[in-house]
């Protein structure tokens, strides 16, 4: 709730967060939502000892609110990544990593760098809900699958330059005609078969699948989802109008690129194209939110149960 969970406004987010002492409450709360657990023998009473930890009152095992999480041995002050974790949930599209360099005054462009990347990985909640199945009001939700390419430099040509990259798009359609959630991936290779091990991850069983009918999704079928193929007498690579066949993902597919053109300017490394994705996946998704606050509380929410990732570990591995 607005004003109880999360800021509401700029001033609030000010008066919210004065000192580390404040953002490591809020962080706890989080954490904890049901109150303390020692993470070592589950006892559920702590003493708070002077430098801010928690010391469990059972096994005196000491625990802080960020160990194990991405803020884990930061050497950057709480304050300052919830600045920046403002700056980057309250704008709709989010901020480069110069941007955050130049706003939060960081000395270096890789320092912005690898905090916007500890970030990406804290957008995508572990164990999140699959696509498809019914919504709230028990109406059946439908998903439309399909590939797009992103990247390189001729965006015209549909699979032509090798620097380009397949993204599969899985998108939610409700009975009212109405885009859903979204799920994306770094497709392995072009093509049918990767789409249906995509499929079984993302979405419920027992969902009609809308697809453009290529021969391998007869599968789906099989798999135990319905499967609705739209003639592809027109899909020949030469035909623009793909939206005719799978409207949703194309959709999704030009907005994911004008994202990508307009917020990241350094260009897409192709290796990291997974966590770009995982931020529009984070934004689209919560598109209708009209609380930005909401997404601070998500973000933050989601980074307390995200493993920390040393910069080292985000060049390298
Ligand atoms: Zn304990």
């Amino acid at each position: 709730m607005g004003g109880v969970d999360y800021p509401r406004t700029y001033q609030e987010f000010g008066s919210w967060f004065d000192d580390d002492v404040d953002c490591r409450e809020y962080l706890a709360a989080l954490r904890w939502p049901s109150g303390f657990e020692c993470p070592r023998c589950g006892h559920d009473e702590c003493w708070m000892t002077g430098r801010g930890l928690r010391m469990c009152r059972d096994c005196a095992v000491k625990t802080s609110a960020t160990a194990g999480t991405i803020f884990h041995r930061s050497h950057t002050p709480l304050s300052t990544w919830f600045g920046a974790i403002w700056m980057i949930t309250s704008q709709k599209n989010g901020i480069s990593a110069q941007g955050l360099q130049d706003a939060v005054g960081f000395g270096s462009y890789e320092t912005a760098w690898a905090w916007l990347h500890k970030l990406r990985r804290a957008m995508v909640r572990p164990g999140r809900d699959q696509l498809g199945g019914v919504d709230r009001r028990g109406m059946p939700v439908s998903v439309e699958l399909d590939q797009s390419f992103l990247g390189g430099k001729s965006a015209g040509k549909l699979g032509g330059a090798s620097d380009k990259v397949p993204i599969t798009i899985a998108v939610e359609r409700t009975a009212a005609g109405h885009l859903g959630r979204v799920r994306l991936e770094v497709a392995q290779r072009s093509g049918g078969l990767d789409m249906i091990d995509f499929a079984q991850e993302v979405i419920v069983p027992g969902t009609m699948v809308h697809t453009d009918g290529a021969a391998p999704f007869i599968r789906l079928t099989t798999l135990g989802y319905g499967h609705q193929a739209t003639p592809s007498t027109e899909r020949s690579r030469r035909v623009e109008n793909i939206d005719a066949v799978t409207p949703g993902p194309h959709l999704v597919s030009s907005l994911l690129k004008r994202w990508t053109a307009g917020t990241l300017h350094q260009g897409l490394s192709n290796r990291h194209l997974p966590y770009y994705l995982d931020e529009f996946t984070f934004r689209f998704n919560r598109r209708n939110s009209r609380a930005r606050g909401m997404l601070f509380y998500r973000l933050l929410q989601q980074a307390v149960e995200t493993d920390p990732h040393p910069l080292k570990e985000l060049t390298h591995g």
